[in-house]
């Protein structure tokens, strides 16, 4: 009998932020650890033939009766963790991500595709502005998934078929896809699902860019005076192999949008984290409205705190319109320290390196500039003096967003709050 159980959510983590699938994998892991430890052994797990997690999916192969599973996954539920589960189960088919398996009268076990119902076509479309490689890839990696997944032939050619009308739905090209569904086709799945192929042990070196329509330029040009670093009796010890050159992904429209220097927040609960507007004092009109930062790397950062105006023991980001930003923290409330580098300018004079940039770049334009929280450290927090703490987390700030240099404004960074 096969078992799948699935549990869903993991508790205090939101699924969709970077690191969810990472942590959900360690909860789980923990989970499953005490599980199978025999200190807490339960009988039931003499039944279970194989067991499969991906994240928070588990496939279980049972020996047992369907009682007894029922029973089993009842025991499950009693769990110091808070998972909770549901099952599906049945003796000839089940379905597991993106797997239909099913269990054949002679004893075989095939596999074949498993599109959930609900699913629409979420293939990238061919005319989006990725690199074009990736695009060309698509539907050759698509066709593969499909290859290695049906046990069967003419499950692979009808998963194919309906594969062809979602690509080419999303503007893919006749003649790329039949070149793709060839090369797939001529495969022999056996080499697909059983790799003999041994793990890569080199250690590349990586150029790892931001992605920009200058990619290919730049590896043209590290293509082409790459000889002149090796030819270096110097620089030759440390650059042997040719780098892979790789990106990140850039900036999205979304990244860039999100915050808006004209944009108000609207969680105004007084319990919501973020940097809020106090909305009685003469500084909120620099001061953003939001819940969250874009960095000027693009990164969205989400401070585990509620800090406003008034709120002691911030370090903050301060991003003008033009792009420069600094880094800077206070012991102070935060409006006090604002007002350091705001009213200089309306005497026009200078005293920070901000005002000294608003000045020069803005003509004295106190409106170019915008303050956000990137850390607060509450005034009993634990761990040394508040001082050290807010020196600490404006210098991993200053190191992070490499405020000091251009367009950062910070002048220096100093890494004795760590010795
Ligand atoms: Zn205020
Ligand atoms: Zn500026």
């Amino acid at each position: 009998m096969f078992g799948s159980s699935h549990y869903l959510q993991v508790q205090g983590v939101a699924m969709g932020t970077k690191c969810a699938p990472a942590y959900a994998n360690l909860y789980l892991g923990g989970w499953e650890r005490e599980l199978f430890d025999p200190v807490h052994s339960t009988p039931y797990l003499s039944k279970v033939i194989s067991w499969y997690r991906y994240i928070d999916d588990i496939l279980l192969f049972w020996s047992g009766t369907k009682d007894e599973l029922v029973l089993f996954v009842q025991h499950l539920t009693q769990n110091a963790f808070n998972l909770k589960f549901t099952m599906e189960c049945s003796q000839s088919q089940i379905n597991f991500l993106d797997l239909q398996i099913s269990l054949h009268p002679n004893g075989q076990i095939h596999t074949a595709l498993y599109r959930k119902p609900s699913s629409g076509n979420t293939i990238l479309h061919a005319s989006s502005a990725h690199p074009k490689p990736l695009l060309r890839s698509i539907p050759f990696s698509q066709y593969l998934r499909i290859k290695r997944n049906c046990t069967l032939e003419e499950e692979f050619l009808q998963a194919a078929q309906e594969l062809y009308s979602r690509l080419l739905d999303r503007g893919y090209s006749h003649s790329l896809l039949k070149k793709a569904f060839n090369k797939a086709k001529k495969l022999n799945r056996k080499d697909l699902v059983f790799s003999d192929k041994l793990p890569d042990t080199r250690q590349p070196i990586r150029l790892i860019t931001q992605y920009s329509n200058q990619h290919t330029q730049i590896k043209h040009i590290l293509n082409q005076f790459w000889p002149l670093l090796t030819a270096d009796p110097t620089i030759s010890k440390y650059v042997k192999t040719y780098p892979d050159v790789t990106y990140r992904r850039s900036p999205s429209l979304r990244d860039r949008l999100i915050k808006s220097h004209h944009s108000i927040d609207t969680s105004h609960a007084p319990t919501a984290t973020g940097t809020y507007q106090c909305g009685k004092c003469d500084i909120c009109a620099f001061v953003t409205n939001s819940r969250t930062v874009t960095l000027p790397n693009g990164d969205i950062h989400t401070i585990r705190h509620r800090v406003t105006c008034a709120t002691v023991g911030v370090v903050y980001l301060a991003q003008c319109q033009c792009g420069s930003y600094y880094v800077g923290k206070t012991k102070r409330p935060f409006q006090i320290r604002i007002r350091d580098h705001i009213k200089p300018l309306y005497k026009n004079t200078t005293t920070t390196a901000i005002n000294r940039h608003i000045a020069a770049q803005h003509n004295f334009d106190p409106h170019a500039i915008l303050f956000s929280a990137l850390e607060h450290v509450p005034p009993h927090a634990r761990g040394g003096s508040i001082d050290t703490r807010l020196l600490q987390l404006e210098t991993k700030w200053i190191h992070i967003l490499h405020a000091t240099s251009s367009p950062g404004l910070n002048e220096h960074i100093s890494f004795k709050p760590f010795l």
